[in-house]
């Protein structure tokens, strides 16, 4: 290869290596554009789109409602801080409200702090009500954000490590086990925080019926239910919320990732008593409820909320998994299990995929590895059959390859 002739991906690598922190290991492209589910690099490659920027570009890229609606709020007005109302705030927060369990709901811009935001809510709670509860069990491999709070109830040693000490009074017990989590519970315990899928963890699935036992148990015990959603809600699941498939309604809730459609954009939703606890001064944040991230919101939730398009990601979603299942079968030799809601899968290999991918790159798809040897797919929750099969067979052809590789 003539070394003097860089790519323009490659160009782009060379710079971003130099002036950014060194904390991701992104893939070797630089993306410049997408249409639908496809995006382009800067060489001017096309992939099927399999990421969405970690469950983010739900209605994919480029979607003609969401960027009229941003181009339209940037022409009127980007910011006002909470010193004043803006419209799209409270626009997206009646559609919340209208769609979900909740009554109030607090505006922020990440998961983390949507996360950070129940934390708070839970101790502020107790702390009125002067009952001294104030610990929060969380469950081992979780993921529930990078802010120390947030950190603290993550159940991963790896993200941790070196930063301690953590938040006091945060413990973490097995996922999927009702046992450890009752005698893990004391009389100091003022939350339960909960993913209902653990997506970073590899999608892992809760047992049938153990989000309606953490309920139950969190209902007898008189503390809450802190349902974090920023991956599994709006739509991803199928249903506009993951909890609306198991049958019990949360305290409170934590929206990001989709929300905003590729716009920053996080939430934390509940009741109207329990929101008391946070009154004026208590909470805040400045970019919360920004009226250019929330007209981008107003404009996803209306598009997902509506029964058809739920319905039809609901119909995709069980072709991804059937799709994933015969691709175990047909390489049983290094799958272990495909596993899923909605357009939210993961399919879980015995091979290293530190190349994967790479590999997929070579043959148009973009594709991410999570918790060491899981795939994660979660494409646009607008993509097509069609678009979804052709990386399905890209991903059929990965993992041939892998097999005759790990044979050899
Ligand atoms: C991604 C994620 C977070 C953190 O969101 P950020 O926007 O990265 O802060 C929290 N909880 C869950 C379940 C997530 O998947």
């Amino acid at each position: 290869m003539a070394a003097e002739t860089t790519s323009p991906n490659d160009s782009w690598v060379q710079r971003g290596q130099k002036v950014l922190l060194g904390n991701y290991r992104p893939m070797p492209i630089t993306l410049v554009s997408g249409e639908g589910a496809r995006v382009v690099d800067a060489d001017g490659t096309s992939y099927v789109d399999f990421v969405s920027g970690i469950a983010v570009t739900s209605l994919g890229h480029n979607h003609p409602q969401l960027i009229a609606a941003i181009r339209a709020q940037a022409g009127k007005i980007l910011h006002t801080a909470n010193v004043v109302w803006n419209e799209p705030a409270i626009g997206l927060a009646e559609k919340l409200v209208a769609k979900s369990f909740a009554e109030r709901v607090f505006f922020c811009n990440s998961g983390a702090e949507a996360v950070e935001a129940m934390l708070k809510l839970a101790r502020k709670v107790f702390f009125d009500r002067g009952e001294g509860r104030f610990e929060i069990i969380s469950f081992d491999k979780s993921f529930h954000g990078r802010t120390m709070g947030a950190l603290t109830a993550t159940g991963q040693e790896k993200y941790r490590l070196g930063f301690e000490p953590l938040l006091p009074g945060v413990k973490t017990v097995p996922y999927g086990d009702i046992q450890a989590l009752e005698q893990a519970m004391t009389e100091r315990t003022a939350a339960v925080l909960l993913e209902p899928i653990q997506g970073e963890a590899g999608v892992r699935m809760p047992p049938p019926g153990f989000l309606k036992a953490v309920r139950e148990l969190t209902q007898r015990h008189g503390c809450l239910m802190l349902l974090d959603e920023v991956q599994t809600g709006v739509g991803r699941c199928g249903t506009m919320w993951a909890y609306e498939q198991e049958g019990v309604i949360p305290d409170a809730m934590s929206v990001a990732k989709g929300i905003g459609g590729g716009v920053p954009l996080g939430a934390m939703l509940t009741t109207t008593a329990l929101g008391a606890a946070l009154p004026f001064g208590s909470h805040g944040s400045t970019f919360g409820g920004n009226p250019l991230a929330c007209a981008a919101g107003c404009v996803v939730v209306d598009v997902v909320s509506d029964p058809a398009f739920l319905a039809k990601v609901k119909g995709l979603g069980e072709h991804l998994l059937s799709r994933l299942h015969q691709l175990t079968r047909a390489h049983r030799k290094i799958v272990v299990e495909a596993r899923g809601r909605g357009l939210l899968c993961g399919l879980e290999l015995n091979v290293d995929l530190a190349k994967l991918p790479k590999q997929a790159l070579a043959k148009g798809l973009l594709l991410n590895t999570i918790a060491g040897k899981i795939i994660r797919f979660a494409p646009p929750l607008t993509i097509d059959q069609a678009t979804l099969d052709q990386g399905l067979d890209l991903v059929d052809q990965l993992l041939m390859d892998l097999s005759s590789e790990t044979r050899a």
